[in-house]
């Protein structure tokens, strides 16, 4: 069902050469570019999908923002996971409705959106305060205040402990996972699952060297390759650029004592 636009929504305006602007509507406001100037109100009480002109004679496309549209834009101090590797991470993790998830760092709040989005309740643990707070600003500028409910965060170092138990999932992206891996195993039940996304590959081996050690069994590292296509008429060829590197995802599932 489509809803009218509203003052304070927030909405994403692409022109046609690709260009994305995220936007929050504000009854009187003006949206600059240098393809010219908008009023909101022009687009408040509108739809999504719909084409609006600007004052000098560009189109202007205005969407709802999806959770990549938003992640991709929102504000960050730490560097945030990618679609394609959080996207990964849902499914590798098994991450359901009603999950309990421990994810620590909590960074940005970029992975934090899709765990809270696919319905899991999540407890975040983060060193830096200010990481933190920008995280809780990202996730309930993108999925409402209400989320707040399933969303937790505490100043801590992970590295020390997990004060929770009976987990059914660790999500980690931290510098050195492998220092979580025996506080893991104290926190999640068996079939729990730990995840971690690590940059570098020797991050990844230790983490599952690690484990090796443990009571953990089925691990598996995969590193998503995404590369777009140019589709135009007869022009059907992969797009010159891609991102060459983002990370790796490691699971690993727990066994029982
Ligand atoms: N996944 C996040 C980005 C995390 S960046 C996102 O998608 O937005 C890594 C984060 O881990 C940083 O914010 C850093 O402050 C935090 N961190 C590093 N060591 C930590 C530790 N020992 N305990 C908790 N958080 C830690």
């Amino acid at each position: 069902m489509s809803r009218a636009l509203q003052d304070g929504e927030l909405v994403l305006l692409t022109d046609r050469k690709g260009r994305r602007y995220l936007v929050t509507l504000a009854e009187g406001q003006q949206f600059h570019t240098h393809a010219g100037s908008v009023s909101h109100d022009a687009l408040i009480g509108g739809t999504e999908g719909m084409q609006v002109r600007t004052s000098r004679n560009a189109e202007l496309t205005i969407w709802r923002p999806t959770l990549r549209d938003y992640v991709l834009k929102m504000p960050r101090g730490a560097q945030v996971v990618y679609p394609k590797d959080s996207a990964a991470i849902l499914m590798l993790a098994d991450v359901f409705p009603g999950a309990r998830v421990l994810e620590s760092g909590v960074g940005s709040g970029a992975l934090s959106i899709s765990l809270l989005r696919a319905g899991a309740t999540v407890l975040g643990y983060e060193i830096r305060e200010d990481f933190a707070q920008q995280a809780m600003e990202n996730v309930t500028g993108f999925l409402g205040s209400e989320v707040a409910e399933r969303y937790h965060t505490e100043i801590r170092d992970c590295y020390q402990g997990i004060d929770a138990t009976g987990l059914d999932r660790v999500v980690l992206d931290l510098p050195e996972p492998w220092q979580v891996v025996p506080h893991a195993a104290a926190s999640l039940h068996p079939g729990g699952i730990l995840a971690a996304y690590t940059p570098s590959i020797v991050q990844a081996a230790q983490l599952r060297e690690a484990c090796e050690a443990g009571p953990w069994a089925g691990a598996s590292t995969v590193e998503i390759l995404h590369r777009g296509w140019h589709i135009k008429g007869d022009a059907v060829r992969p797009e010159h650029r891609m991102v060459g590197h983002t990370g790796f995802v490691t699971a690993v599932r727990r066994l029982a004592d």
